[in-house]
């Protein structure tokens, strides 16, 4: 075991869909820290003013004001090719605009400080990732680097890769991705020291702001090993938001005769108020909550209620149907629902009660596991993990095992359009798995080797992640050369691809990382350099902000002590007007200078601090 003092701190991310949470092993536990709000989990957004870039609680405050500069849903988009049928549906609701960049890749495009900026999402969740590192710096008073980055258990290869390339360009050294339903389980396994005693196992249900996945894992002797994973990529609790906020437009419609479903900034503003009754309606006893929202339209203030009944049954088709990717995973691995010896939520959409009571009941009124915090789990396990990675911690923690599995079958095409799979689904990893291919033409020289993932028979329908060439077969009859391919998966779920031919030992292959629409290393190269433009830029900001407040508050305090305390101070005439007319020219500089740098607020903080010493 060692102390921080002498390692630098790594940390565990969750890096949310529309909330992320940052942990930290700090005196032989997990620290999960707040943000400079004092909430733990920090919004997952990125906003851009004509004066600077806001991340975090600001960013999404910011949304009713500036919309379409205000970012966020990146990890939607990340990994994801533009014409994406998901990528086309979502775009069609975000306030943003995406448009189609460079071999078909998503591009979001705003207006930073009246230029128009471009991003990628590997950059939006970059400023994500920084602003979650920012906040552990505050909190330890060092400089954090290493990092283990969570992403759901579905995400594809592409995805795991953009992810950690968001890291990078972060400056993070992203020494693991880790599922987020595994970090979970091992935050809970950790928390109850479960497993200790035989195998036990765990199902997660993960119900967030856009995303709803369930997983089961086993746990035995700190060696977790996920055995099935489901769920929906768009169920959550935006979802329950709209079904609020439908009910509120049909309301305005009938009882005032308006219609606002065509006016986005009152339904952004009416979204925002609509969510916190949903939380109100989460808790204990309460069974009503109030909605009232300033100025909803044409000036119109707009207040009404809603009641727990009303909201659960607004949504009932949607908590029910997070029941059947549980169904779906029980059968996947195997088990019926009495095998189940943890429940564990994660998520704050599981806070909801009705969610609790379905799931509890289709468990045949088993109890959930509540004493880890939903929002909480997975960052937590992530920084158990963390911790382990970088050497540090107790016994338990050091036995801890991760042995995840692939989220999607892999192998290639052959003859006809067929997806020959070669590493099943739910296989463990690192895995190693090999098959023998052959030609189909007589003489054939040259295979193309086609690497897809998915489920579905014809390869047409999987996703391509790479491709890449075996030349130099010796010439014979089709069927006769022995081509050995072989699929290799680390622990960070990044596959390599070689092929060989057995005859004539020629052997080819690909890491899955150049596939079209990962970034380059000169991409990710620029864009470092580029996230640390931005930084700095905020960082100026910050600094010319700081300067601004610090000589406005002054300039006031010296005009009070001036007013209520001039007689005490045995000033001549000629001093106080000198002191009075100083302060009033730095007051009126100030509105006229809002634009002004650090220094130059600095050097009139200076002047008047010279002229106001008698008084102070
Ligand atoms: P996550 O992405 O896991 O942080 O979950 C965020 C989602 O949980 C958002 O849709 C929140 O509105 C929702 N949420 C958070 N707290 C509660 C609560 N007390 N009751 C209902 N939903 C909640």
């Amino acid at each position: 075991m060692s102390s921080r003092d002498e390692r630098p701190a790594a940390v565990g991310i969750d890096l949310g869909t529309t909330y992320s949470c940052v942990g930290v092993w700090q005196r032989n536990k997990v620290e999960i820290i707040a943000n400079e709000q004092g909430n733990r989990t920090t919004p997952s957004y990125v906003s851009f003013t004509k004066t600077e870039r806001l991340i975090g609680e600001a960013a999404k405050a910011n949304l009713v004001r500036t919309p379409s500069n205000t970012v966020f849903d990146a990890k939607r988009l990340i990994g994801r090719k533009f014409s994406d049928e998901t990528v086309q549906s979502d775009i069609r609701l975000w306030p943003f605009k995406v448009i189609a960049g460079s071999g078909d890749r998503p591009v979001i495009v705003v207006e930073y400080k009246g230029e128009e900026k471009r991003f990628v999402a590997e950059e939006i969740s970059s400023m994500v990732l920084n602003k979650m590192r920012e906040i552990v710096e505050a909190y330890l008073g060092t400089k954090v680097v290493n990092a283990v980055v969570t992403v759901p258990a579905y995400f594809n290869d592409s995805q795991r890769q953009a992810t950690k390339d968001a890291g990078t360009i972060a400056g993070l050294n992203v020494m693991r991705i880790i599922n987020e339903p595994t970090a979970a389980a091992i935050a809970y396994g950790f928390d109850k020291n479960v497993g200790s005693r035989g195998k036990k196992n765990i199902l997660v249900f993960d119900l967030g702001g856009g995303t709803f996945d369930v997983s089961i894992l086993t746990m035995e002797k700190g060696t977790f090993e996920v055995k099935a994973t489901g769920g929906d990529t768009h169920l959550g609790g935006e979802d329950f938001d709209n079904r609020m906020v439908d009910y509120f437009v049909e309301q305005i419609k009938r009882k005032h005769k308006k219609d606002i479903s065509t006016n986005h900034k009152a339904l952004r503003s009416l979204r925002l108020h609509c969510e916190k009754a949903k939380r109100v309606l989460s808790a204990n006893n309460v069974y009503e909550a109030v909605i009232e929202v300033d100025a909803l339209y044409e000036g119109t203030d707009f207040a009404s209620s809603i009641s727990r009944a009303c909201f659960e049954d607004l949504n009932m088709d949607l908590f029910r149907k997070c029941l059947m990717p549980v169904e779906d995973c029980l059968k996947t691995a195997k088990m019926n629902k009495s095998s189940i010896d943890e429940i564990v939520l994660v998520g704050g959409s599981t806070r909801i009660p009705k969610v609790q009571q379905l799931l509890q009941e289709f468990f045949n009124n088993k109890e959930l596991s509540r004493d880890i915090n939903p929002d909480e789990a997975v960052a937590y396990g992530a920084a158990l993990q963390a911790a382990k990675l970088n050497g540090e911690g107790t016994r338990e923690l050091t036995a801890i095992t991760v042995v995840d599995a692939t989220p999607l079958s892999l192998g290639i095409n052959i003859k006809g359009d067929i997806m020959s799979i070669i590493v099943p689904r739910g296989t463990p990893i690192p895995a190693k798995e090999e098959k023998v291919f052959t030609t189909s033409r007589d003489d054939q020289t040259t295979v193309t080797i086609e690497v897809y993932e998915g489920e579905r028979t014809r390869t047409c329908d999987n996703n391509l992640l790479g491709e890449f060439e075996l030349s130099g077969i010796p010439p014979a009859p089709r069927g006769v050369p022995k081509i050995n391919v072989c699929f290799e998966i680390d622990v960070d779920s990044i596959l390599n691809v070689s092929a060989e031919d057995d005859c004539a030992g020629q052997s080819n292959g690909i890491t899955i990382t150049n596939e079209k629409g990962r970034l380059s290393e000169r991409e990710i190269r620029k864009m470092v350099r580029d996230a640390e433009w931005y930084r700095s830029e905020d960082e100026r900001y910050r600094k010319k902000i700081e300067a601004r407040n610090t000589l406005e508050n002054y300039a006031y305090r010296m005009r009070n002590t001036m007013r209520n305390e001039r007689a005490d101070t045995n000033l001549s005439y000629a001093e106080v007007r000198n002191i009075e007319d100083m302060i009033q020219h730095v007051l009126s500089w100030l509105l006229d200078h809002e634009e002004a740098e650090a220094n130059e607020f600095e050097e009139k903080m200076n002047e008047l601090r010279s002229v106001c010493r008698r008084i102070t």
